[in-house]
């Protein structure tokens, strides 16, 4: 058969996006033909008996897909250094080995799809796919829409300008001198809301992602999950 790299043929039968394979990989949890592989590079063919954490790559693993509220102080990966909580850990009721579609900070709640569907977590976390994020951000300060207008037009963050983004202030606290800040990106670098209100005088405390694509947190308390209905995947592909 026609030779694959390795953490290709893992992300297509379902069992972690193109990058959480490379990390597999690296992780030596990963193995062809009973021998294991912790390189990445390596190519594969149909012939050859891939198996992750012993368990052979049949596709035949049922695709589920949930939403999850994010609460803080949870990491957004399937297994942490430091022995940290993650989100996997909070999908209880979940036999199947889902991982989580991009990620939230470890003091970030809201909105995050987790599934076992590869090919869907590579198509909504790939940059052309422009999913839309509502983040609402608790920022010290009282904030204007002039200092937020930079956002609308994009900034440069590490180098790169960022996308156009949708600004908007909900409520400002006088007393307090906090402001709440809703954003929408569809982009989804490192810290990246955090880091374009900082650059624009606004420190985060406090972030929420609202909604994810169409998806909200209507009747999930942080820490819930419910399942995606049929339909909710099919508008998602
Ligand atoms: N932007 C951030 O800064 N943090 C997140 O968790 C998500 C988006």
């Amino acid at each position: 058969g026609k030779e694959e790299r390795l953490q290709k043929v893992i992300a297509q039968a379902g069992i972690a996006s193109r990058r959480a394979a490379e990390k597999l990989i690296l992780e030596g949890r990963v193995a062809v033909n009973g021998q294991q592989v912790s390189k990445l590079g390596t190519k594969v063919t149909s012939a050859d008996e891939v198996k992750v954490d012993g368990v052979p790559l049949d596709g035949s693993e049922k695709k589920v897909y949930y939403l999850l509220n994010k609460p803080r102080g949870v990491v957004t990966t399937a297994s942490d250094d430091k022995g940290r909580q993650t989100v996997v850990d909070l999908l209880t009721d979940v036999d199947a080995r889902v991982y989580p579609v991009g990620r939230l900070d470890y003091d970030t709640t809201g909105a995050l799809i987790m599934t076992n569907d590869g090919e869907l977590a590579n198509q909504l976390m790939h940059p052309k796919g422009k999913v839309d994020k509502v983040y609402t951000a608790k920022v010290k300060g009282i904030a204007n829409l002039a200092d937020l207008a930079p956002l609308k037009r994009g900034i440069m963050l590490n180098g790169k300008k960022t996308a156009p983004a949708r600004v908007a202030i909900e409520k400002v606290d006088q007393d307090r001198k906090v402001s709440f800040i809703t954003l929408t990106i569809h982009e989804g670098r490192n810290h990246q809301v955090k880091d374009m209100l900082q650059k624009v005088g606004y420190p985060v405390d406090k972030l929420r992602r609202d909604r994810y694509a169409f998806l909200d947190l209507l009747g999930l308390q942080a820490g819930d999950y419910r399942d995606l209905s049929h339909d909710e995947v099919k508008r998602l592909k």
